[in-house]
C-alpha cells in the first residue's frame, strides 16, 4: 500500500473565513473565545476534507492565525523584549502585536519585519535573534491541535519548521553575530518538542528544511548532520521535507541525514529523482512531491502513474506520494467557482481537487479497477483538450513571437543621446519631481467601480466618474507643482488584474484566494493561453489626462515580468515564452501611447527581483530573459520618448547589472525606509541612467518634513550625479489619504526646490 500525505493545507477557509474572523477580532467585534472557536471549526473542516479525500496522513500544525514562522517563534520563545514577557500578556495578543504592531490588548509596538517566503508571494515574519538569545517552549498550540485532531480520529503527521531553516530565516539584531552559533541552544528545545510529540502518540513528524534547496555555505551544510544526530527520539519517525527546487549539491547530505524519510519536489525539480534514488539508504522512505502545490493546473495523471510505477518497482512500499509542497500556495476549492468558463474550469485543480488526484494515483497504484479507469480517462480528456484548445492557442501570437529579432529589444540610440533629445522636448528642471503612478483610491472610486461591475452604473456614467477623478488628480498635482504628472490610476483595482482583464489569455476566479500575509489574500489571474491585445488598454485615460495640461503626462503600465510573476501561469510552455508574449502585447500599448502624444511612459516591474530562482546558477538565464522581455516591451518607441520603470522591495546589490540592462531612461526605486541604504549598490557601481530614489515611505501615514527629504536627497546626490537624479515618493499612493498626500508632496516639492538653489550656487 502506497502512503499518501499532505505537507500543508490552505488555512484561510473556502470563503476566507479566517480573514474575516481575525480582522473582526482586531476591530473588537469578536472576542477571543469566539475567534478561537472559528479557528477550531476551520481546522475541523480542513482535517475532515483531507481525511475524506483518502489521505493516509494529514498535516497538523499548518493552521496559523497569521504565519507559520511566527508560530514557530512563539513555540521556541523567540519573542523580542519589546513585546514584554509573554506570561504577563495575553499570548495571542502578543502574537498579533509581533505580527502587526497592535492587538486588542497590550501596548502598540513596532512589528517584526516581514519578508517573502523563498520564491513565493507569501510573506513570513522574520525571527529576531539577540546575541544572547535563549530558547524555551512558550506555546502549546501545536500540542493542543494534535490532541484536537487525534480526538477527532484523524491519522496525523505534525509539521515543524526545521531548526536550520528556522535559524536561516531569522535575523540577528546586531550585524556581526553568527546565527549559527545559536544552534547549540536551539536544539535542546527542538528535542523537547519531539519528546512531547512522542508522548502524544505521534508516529511520524514532518520537519521542513526547504533551505536544502538553496546554495548553502559549508558551515550550514555541516550543521545538518550534527543537528539531526542530536534529535534522535526512539519511536518517533521523521520525514524531512524539501521543496521549491533541486537538492543539488545538498543531495548527498540530505540523503544521509539520520532521519526516516525524505520528501523531494519533483514538480520544480524532476531531474533530481535518479540521484536521490541512487543515494537514499534502503531503510528510508522516499516521498515524492508530484502534484504541483504552486499552481492550479490539473495533473497529467497517466504519465505520472507510469513514473510512479517505476519508482514503486524499485523501492516498493517505501514510496510515499504527496503534493510538491504545502498547498498553502493554492486556492481552496474549485467547486466554489460558478462563473468560470467550463472549458477552462475543466483544466484546473485547487487544493481540494489536488488531494483527489493524489488519492486517485494511490488507488491506481494499488488496484486496477474499472471505475478508476473512467476517472483516469476523464483526466486524460481534460489534459488533451488543453493541448489543442483554440482558446489557448493563437497561431498569430505564436508566429509573432517567433519573429522577434534582437534589434527589437534595443532602443535606437544609447542613453546619453536619448537623454539629450528627451530633454529638448521635455524641458525639465534639475531634480525633476514626479510620483509613482497611483493616487488615493477613495471610497467614491471604489464604489463606482463596484456598481459598474454589477451593471448598476452604465459604461458612460462610469467613464464620466473616472474622468472626474482624473481631472481632480491632475488639478491637485498642478497646484502642488509637480513636474511630471500622472493620471492617478483611478480606473485600476489592481495593477495586474486591470491588464489581465483586457488581454486575451487570462481568466479570473471568484474565490481563488491565496494568503499573501496575515489576513491579506490575493487572487492571482489565471494566465492560461496565448496573450494578445485586441485594443488599447490605457490610451484613452492617459490622452484625456494629457489634454488637461501642458506639463508632461506619464503613461502607466505594468511590465511583463510582473504580470507573469503575479499570475498563475500556464505550465505548458516555458515561462519565458509566456513573458515574451505579454511583452509583445504591451509593446503595442507603449507605441500607441507614444502615438497619442505621451512623451513619458512608465513600465512598472516591482516583481522583477522576486522572480529570481533560488539557485544562483539559474539567475543568469532568468535575468537574461526577464530583462529582454522588459526591453522588448519598451523599445518600440523613438529616442524622444522617455521610458521609466519602478521597482519596490528591491535589494539591488546583487542584480544591479540586470537593472542597468533594462536600459530604462529613469528608474524609481524604494529607498526611503532604509534611509537610502539601498543606494549602497550605487556607491561602487556607476549606474549610467537616471534614478529617482524614493524620498518618502508611502507605507506609513507619517508625513516627512521638507528637511528630512532634503537630507535624503543630499545623501543620494553623493552617489548619483545630480543631473541624473529624480525626486519622487517610494511607491504608489493609492492606499493613502488625500490630505497626507498633499502635504507630503508639497514638502517633497519644496525639498527639490531648495536643492535646486543649492546646486545652482555650487555648480
Ligand atoms: N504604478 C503603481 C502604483 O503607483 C506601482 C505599484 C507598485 O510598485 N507595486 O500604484
Ligand atoms: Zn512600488
Amino acid at each position: 500500500m502506497i502512503v499518501t500525505h499532505n505537507l500543508g493545507f490552505p488555512r484561510i477557509g473556502p470563503n476566507r473565513e479566517l480573514k474575516w474572523a481575525v480582522e473582526a477580532y482586531w476591530r473588537g467585534e469578536l472576542n477571543q473565545s469566539q475567534l478561537l472557536a472559528t479557528g477550531q471549526q476551520l481546522r475541523r473542516e480542513q482535517w475532515q476534507t483531507q481525511s475524506a479525500a483518502g489521505l493516509d496522513l494529514i498535516p497538523v500544525g499548518d493552521f496559523s492565525w497569521y504565519d507559520q514562522v511566527l508560530d514557530m517563534s512563539l513555540l521556541l520563545g523567540v519573542i523580542p523584549t519589546r513585546f514584554g514577557n509573554i506570561e504577563d500578556h495575553n499570548a495571542l495578543d502578543t502574537y498579533f502585536r509581533m505580527a502587526r504592531g497592535r492587538a486588542p490588548s497590550g501596548a502598540d509596538t513596532t512589528a517584526c519585519e516581514m519578508t517573502k517566503w523563498f520564491d513565493t508571494n507569501y510573506h513570513y515574519l522574520v525571527p529576531e535573534f539577540e546575541p544572547a538569545q535563549e530558547f524555551k517552549l512558550c506555546s502549546t498550540k501545536l500540542f493542543d491541535e494534535i490532541r484536537e485532531a487525534t480526538a477527532l480520529g484523524h491519522k496525523i503527521k505534525p509539521v515543524l519548521l526545521g531548526p536550520l531553516t528556522y535559524l536561516w530565516l531569522g535575523k540577528g539584531v546586531s550585524a556581526t553575530f553568527d546565527k549559527l552559533n545559536l544552534l547549540n541552544k536551539l536544539l535542546p528545545v527542538y528535542g523537547a518538542i519531539l519528546q512531547q510529540l512522542k508522548a502524544l502518540g505521534v508516529e511520524w513528524v514532518q520537519i521542513d528544511e526547504p533551505i536544502l534547496a538553496l546554495d548553502l555555505p559549508p558551515a550550514w551544510q555541516q550543521a545538518f548532520e550534527f543537528s539531526y544526530s542530536q534529535l534522535l527520539v526512539p519511536g518517533l519517525k521523521k520525514l524531512l521535507t524539501t521543496y521549491f527546487d533541486d537538492l543539488g549539491d545538498n543531495t548527498h547530505l540530505a540523503c544521509r541525514l539520520p532521519v526516516d524519510g525524505l520528501h523531494i519536489d519533483l514538480v520544480r525539480a524532476p531531474q533530481q529523482l535518479q540521484t536521490v534514488l541512487d543515494q537514499l539508504p534502503a531503510y528510508k522512505i522516499l516521498s515524492v512531491g508530484v502534484i504541483d502545490g504552486r499552481n492550479i493546473w490539473k495533473s497529467n495523471l497517466l504519465p505520472m502513474l507510469d513514473q510512479l510505477k517505476k519508482i514503486q518497482g524499485r523501492i516498493g512500499e517505501r514510496l510515499w506520494i504527496a503534493p510538491s509542497c504545502s498547498l498553502l500556495h493554492c486556492p481552496v476549492d474549485l467547486n466554489n467557482e460558478t462563473e468560470l468558463e467550463s472549458e477552462i474550469k475543466n483544466w484546473l485543480a485547487f487544493a481540494v481537487q489536488k488531494l483527489a488526484e493524489l488519492s486517485l494515483l494511490k488507488q491506481a497504484l494499488d488496484t486496477e479497477s474499472l471505475s478508476l479507469y473512467q476517472l483516469l480517462k476523464d483526466n486524460t480528456t481534460a489534459i488533451t483538450s488543453r493541448t489543442v484548445s483554440t482558446r489557448i492557442h493563437n497561431p498569430q501570437v505564436k508566429e509573432r513571437s517567433g519573429r522577434v529579432t534582437a534589434d527589437m529589444s534595443q532602443r535606437f540610440s544609447a542613453y546619453p543621446q536619448r537623454a539629450k533629445i528627451q530633454q529638448q522636448i521635455l524641458n525639465l528642471p534639475l531634480l525633476p519631481t514626479t510620483t509613482i503612478g497611483s493616487f488615493p483610491q477613495t471610497q467614491a472610486i471604489r464604489s463606482a467601480r463596484q456598481l459598474f461591475k454589477q451593471g448598476k452604473l452604465s459604461q458612460l456614467d462610469y467613464e464620466h466618474t473616472i474622468k472626474t477623478h482624473i481631472h481632480e488628480t491632475v488639478q491637485k498635482q498642478l497646484a502642488i507643482g509637480i513636474d511630471v504628472l500622472v493620471h492617478g490610476e483611478a480606473e485600476r483595482n489592481d495593477m495586474v488584474e486591470y491588464f489581465g482583464e483586457q488581454l486575451d489569455g487570462f481568466a479570473f476566479t471568484q474565490q481563488g484566494w491565496v494568503q499573501s500575509y496575515g489576513s491579506r489574500c490575493v487572487k492571482p489571474p489565471v494566465l492560461y493561453g496565448d496573450v494578445a491585445r485586441s485594443k488599447p488598454m490605457t490610451v484613452e485615460w492617459t490622452r484625456y489626462a494629457q489634454s488637461l495640461t501642458d506639463k508632461p503626462m506619464k503613461g502607466m503600465l505594468t511590465g511583463p515580468v510582473t504580470i507573469l510573476q503575479w499570475s498563475f501561469v500556464r505550465d505548458d510552455q516555458p515561462r519565458q515564452d509566456t513573458c515574451r508574449q505579454i511583452a509583445l502585447a504591451l509593446r503595442d500599448e507603449v507605441v500607441d501611447l507614444e502615438n497619442a502624444g505621451i512623451n513619458i511612459i512608465q513600465i512598472d516591474e516591482p516583481a522583477l527581483r522576486e522572480g529570481l530562482p533560488l539557485r544562483k546558477t539559474k539567475w543568469r538565464d532568468y535575468l537574461a530573459w526577464a530583462t529582454e522581455s522588459f526591453r522588448l516591451c519598451a523599445s518600440g518607441v523613438k529616442n524622444q520618448t522617455q521610458i521609466h520603470t519602478h521597482m519596490c522591495y528591491a535589494e539591488f546589490n546583487d542584480i544591479i547589472d540586470s537593472i542597468t540592462q533594462l536600459d530604462a531612461d529613469v528608474i524609481t526605486i524604494e529607498t526611503s525606509r532604509s534611509q537610502m541604504a539601498l543606494l549602497d549598490a550605487f556607491k561602487h557601481y556607476n549606474y549610467p541612467n537616471a534614478i529617482g530614489p524614493g524620498t518618502y515611505d508611502i507605507h506609513s501615514p507619517r508625513i516627512p518634513s521638507t528637511e528630512e527629504m532634503t537630507a535624503l536627497l543630499t545623501t543620494a546626490a553623493k552617489y548619483i550625479p545630480v543631473e541624473r537624479l529624480w525626486v519622487n515618493p517610494d511607491c504608489g499612493l493609492k492606499t493613502r489619504h488625500w490630505p497626507e498626500v498633499e502635504t507630503a508632496l508639497t514638502n517633497m516639492i519644496n525639498a527639490a526646490k531648495q536643492l535646486r538653489t543649492t546646486f545652482a550656487k555650487t555648480p
